[in-house]
């Protein structure tokens, strides 16, 4: 859909334009300003001759390649190679709504959901013991590259004051092989596709008139995963906002 385009192209210039406007689709004042910051595009743009939704997308084309993705022409129009590169640029390995977690990840509990490690680029120790330091942890290899870009890119937006004020040094588990509390389906732990932080300030039925990480602060944070194409139960359902999630709900 036409739309989406405009979608995604906002969530690169968000990446790579410090874009800070709603993902609404609509290529308003500030995704043209977003994309005017994005050096290349008033070359392209032939002095602002493009129309509006045309600079946007060459914007975040140019975005694309220079993460190292080809989109095809910087021509601002969003064809098959620039769908191609986005869901490179997003994480290729990601499934999309609907798709069976056992088709995709295998087996929970399989050697494939601890196979890949994300470094942490901060100071983390586990929630429920800080003498324990977490620099690096374990979860499906599929989901790897992209949660290690969302580390990195939560440590470039934040300072370490604001890390530790949103709790988010306080490392409350990836991969375990269980069900969803309270119920028998498998949790996305068991598959190691999901990520608590901070678990007493986000206790699981607590909504967001109590949750920590649903204060306005914390919209950056959430952001950074929806860029990545994870999902926040919290964001999106109003409890466990403790948790991020590989798949959507
Ligand atoms: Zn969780």
């Amino acid at each position: 859909m036409y739309s989406d385009r405009i979608k995604n192209a906002q969530r690169l210039l968000r990446a790579g334009a410090n874009y800070r406007g709603a993902i609404d689709g609509d290529a308003g004042p500030q995704s043209l300003a977003a994309a005017w910051r994005v050096t290349g595009v008033e070359q392209l743009a032939i002095a602002g001759e493009w129309p509006a939704v045309r600079r946007v997308i060459a914007a975040a084309q140019l975005v694309l390649e220079r993460a190292g993705h080809d989109p095809g022409r910087i021509d601002g129009f969003w064809g098959p190679s620039t769908d191609t590169a986005f869901a490179a640029w997003r994480g290729a390995a990601l499934p999309v709504r609907g798709m069976d977690k056992a088709a995709r990840f295998g087996p929970a509990g399989s050697a494939a959901c601890t196979a890949g490690i994300v470094r942490v680029p901060w100071r983390m120790v586990l929630a429920w013991d800080d003498t324990q330091v977490i620099t690096s942890f374990r979860c499906h290899e599929l989901v790897a590259p992209s949660a290690q870009r969302a580390f990195d890119r939560i440590g470039a937006a934040h300072s370490l004051v604001q890390i530790r004020d949103l709790g988010l040094h306080l490392f409350g588990g990836c991969f375990n092989h269980r069900t969803m509390r309270g119920g028998s389906s498998l949790s996305t732990h068991a598959y190691g596709i999901a990520i608590d932080f901070d678990p007493a300030r986000n206790r699981l039925r607590w909504g967001r008139d109590q949750a920590r990480l649903a204060q306005q602060d914390a919209v950056r944070f959430w952001e950074i995963w929806e860029d990545e194409g994870w999902t926040s139960l919290g964001r999106e359902k109003d409890f466990d906002w403790m948790h991020v999630q590989a798949v959507p709900v």
